[in-house]
């Protein structure tokens, strides 16, 4: 059978900044035969995500991610419908995903390693598996839960950078709803910064590309900041942290802005800040979702009910077509568009 995939087809370099041509699309063929185990699935929504800019790398930095190969099929959060089925517990027709999905339309898959999906729990909205009901849900839940220290009627101020992006945009609401008094956004445009306040219940929100952050963040955080969930790493988190309380927390969850550099994860603090974090007892443990997948299935319904009951706002930009996964990852890399970026493969 004839299908068409994305491959790699250039590295950035461990410095270089990702652009759509480091991706290509082309023609394959898949078997025609569905072996015994296996189902035939075609491809309805991939996820692009920051943590792909690694696995651009020949050598990821991090021992749980397999670097893409040149000429290779990407993989990455996908979701699609069976279409025939060789595996006992699913049928053609049903929901599945998986964090490996191939970057092709249609794929030939172990049934063992996808989840079968339920619409009806995120309203039929089934994309919400890749981000608000997905991993990216998760890891603004559980960072929080696991690192953020955040008491219900502790009247805590938490701050959020990358605030507008797919994690940020839920971390802000979650940590209103598990009990912080005081949200503040930290994202890239005016416009962002505005569907933070007006849509997703934000207190305020910083434009760090406009004005003093420091001294924005002076003004809206008049008791200091009590929880960090922090995206972005860099200046961002400089100024934020010289700015946390006594016995406060730092929620690691990832650094974008130092995607594009050849640094270790995390990267250290710079000294000044380093003695800040020290001598105020700030916790910065490192955080990854995935050592969390005990928690998966209670986390997953406790965010499908937030978003049933109207408490999680959701916000996703999708992509039509294959054709342009490489674009959308580069836009992501950008900055993007407000919440998740999703790229639709089934027109
Ligand atoms: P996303 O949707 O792309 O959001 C990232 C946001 O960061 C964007 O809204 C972007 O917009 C902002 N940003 C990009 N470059 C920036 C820079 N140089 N300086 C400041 N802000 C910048 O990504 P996501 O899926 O929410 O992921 C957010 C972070 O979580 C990433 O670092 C990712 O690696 C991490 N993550 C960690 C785990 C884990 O297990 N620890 C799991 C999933 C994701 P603006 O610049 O316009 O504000």
């Amino acid at each position: 059978m004839i299908i068409q995939r994305v491959v790699l087809n250039s590295r950035p370099g461990k410095n270089g900044v990702p652009v759509a041509e480091n991706f290509r699309l082309e023609e394959s063929t898949i078997a025609d035969t569905v072996q015994a185990g296996q189902v035939r699935v075609k491809t309805l929504y991939l996820s692009v995500d920051p943590y792909m800019r690694c696995r651009m790398n020949e050598d990821t930095g991090s021992d749980y991610l397999r670097p893409w190969q040149l000429s290779e099929v990407a993989d990455g959060g996908g979701i699609g419908v069976v279409e025939e089925s060789k595996y006992d517990n699913l049928a053609k027709g049903d929901f599945v995903t998986s964090f490996t999905w191939p970057w092709q339309t249609v794929a030939i898959l172990d049934g063992s390693l996808l989840q079968k999906l339920v619409p009806q729990l995120v309203n039929g909205r089934l994309s919400y598996f890749l981000g608000a009901a997905g991993i990216t849900g998760l890891t603004a839940l559980l960072g929080i839960r696991e690192k953020g220290h955040v008491a219900a009627g502790g009247n805590q101020t938490m701050v959020v950078s990358g605030a507008a992006g797919a994690c940020g945009s839920l971390a802000g609401q979650i940590g209103r709803l598990e009990g912080c008094s005081r949200v503040v956004g930290i994202a890239g445009t005016d416009e962002k910064c505005s569907i933070l306040v007006q849509e997703m219940g934000f207190d305020a929100a910083i434009n760090y590309k406009k004005g003093d952050v420091a001294k924005q963040l002076r003004e809206l955080c008049p008791g200091g900041v009590d929880v960090y969930f922090d995206n972005v790493g860099g200046d961002i988190s400089d100024t934020v942290i010289s700015q946390m309380n006594q016995n406060s927390h730092i929620i690691l969850c990832g650094q974008i802005s130092q995607y594009n550099k050849d640094v270790p994860y995390p990267p250290p603090l710079p000294p000044d800040i380093e003695k800040i974090q020290k001598e105020r007892n700030i916790t910065r443990e490192r955080f990854l979702v995935l050592n969390y997948m005990d928690k998966q299935e209670a986390s997953v319904l406790q965010l499908c009910q937030w978003i049933q009951e109207g408490k999680l706002k959701v916000r996703e930009t999708v992509v039509e077509g294959l054709a342009n996964i490489g674009a959308a990852f580069q836009s992501m890399m950008n900055g993007g568009n407000i919440g998740k970026q999703i790229v639709s493969v089934s027109k």
